[in-house]
């Protein structure tokens, strides 16, 4: 058991302290009662301490009254599994071509392992998660993703079990917040013939965003928020403007899907969705509970 880091704010007076936490009143008060849904990823997963910050923070908004719902991701994890069996990835257009074998691996290294740390550090520190994939409760259908190719739209690649959601049921997850759970979820789906697929993390927790109208989506990454071609920080993005940086190049990569999903949610009613830096420790205590703003906000219009 490790007990919380209390060392930094050791030289904070009591009434200072007292002030900073009833500050956080007001935003206790408009977001008990509410779905926030969290995309974890980036260090906030890999970095012991950052971990631990995660799930207590995770615990914290959960006492307080809000149903926070966690969809993780793991694409450095599944590499480092893949690697470490030899499995030499083929990749087309930048995504890896999923066959049947890889897959298994995603399935275990995502719900078996990662999942499964992440619910082990979250009842640690108090609360009670339960790991779910899109298979539990007939939550997540999907179906294989088209890949177009990026010079001749006429054709189609072949990237095997890479999804796409047809439609999410979020019925079980709202069965575990209603009660006292916290659902953490893999992105895996399944398809007709009960086939898995591999989803990235950012479009589910979008999406489940939406259908559980959540208040708020806050995607936690490896940086600052969104980053201009001067690499200076944007603090509000307007689907637009966004159209705009991805045409020009500026956004890119794992950025692409994380932004578009930004949009959908906020387009379908999502009240606040924000990309933030999840190496900022409590990154998300201060999102939530605070007047402080990091990273980009993602507007509807
Ligand atoms: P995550 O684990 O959060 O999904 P990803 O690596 O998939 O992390 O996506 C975040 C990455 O997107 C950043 O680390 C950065 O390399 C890349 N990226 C591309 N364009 C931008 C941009 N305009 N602003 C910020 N990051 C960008
Ligand atoms: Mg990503």
């Amino acid at each position: 058991m490790s007990t919380p880091h209390t060392t930094s704010v050791a030289h904070i007076a009591p009434r200072e302290k007292a002030e900073i936490l009833s500050q956080a009143l007001p935003y206790i008060r408009k977001f008990h009662g509410k779905t926030i849904v969290i995309k974890y990823g980036g260090n906030a997963m890999t970095d012991p301490e950052l971990q631990q910050d995660f799930a207590e923070d995770v615990v914290l908004l959960k006492l307080v009254g809000l149903n926070p719902v966690v969809v993780h991701g793991g694409g450095p994890q599944i590499e480092d599994a893949l690697n470490k069996l030899g499995k030499k990835g083929h990749f087309i257009q930048g995504m890896r071509v999923t066959d049947a074998e890889t897959m298994s691996v995603v399935e275990w290294v995502l719900a078996g392992e990662v999942q499964q740390d992440i619910v082990g550090l979250i009842n640690a520190a108090g609360g009670k998660a339960v790991g779910l994939t899109g298979r539990d409760g007939g939550m997540i259908r999907a179906k294989q993703l088209k890949m177009l190719d990026k010079d001749d739209p006429a054709k189609e690649h072949d990237i095997g079990q890479v999804g796409d959601i047809v439609s999410i049921d979020p019925s079980v997850v709202k069965a575990l917040q209603d009660d006292q759970f916290i659902p953490v979820v893999s992105p895996i789906g399944f398809g007709e013939k009960n086939e898995s697929y591999n989803i990235n993390a950012d479009v589910v927790a979008a999406k489940l965003a939406t259908v559980l109208q959540a208040e708020k989506l806050l995607m936690l990454t490896n940086i600052r928020g969104v980053l201009d071609k001067q690499g200076e920080l944007l603090t509000e993005l307007t689907p637009r403007r966004i159209d705009e940086l991805v045409e020009d190049g500026t956004i890119s990569g794992g950025m692409i899907p994380k932004i578009a999903g930004a949009i959908d949610a906020a387009k379908s009613g999502v009240n606040a969705v924000h990309i933030i830096d999840g190496r900022v420790p409590h990154a998300m205590l201060l999102e939530v509970l605070t007047d402080q703003a990091y990273g980009t906000m993602i507007s509807s219009r």
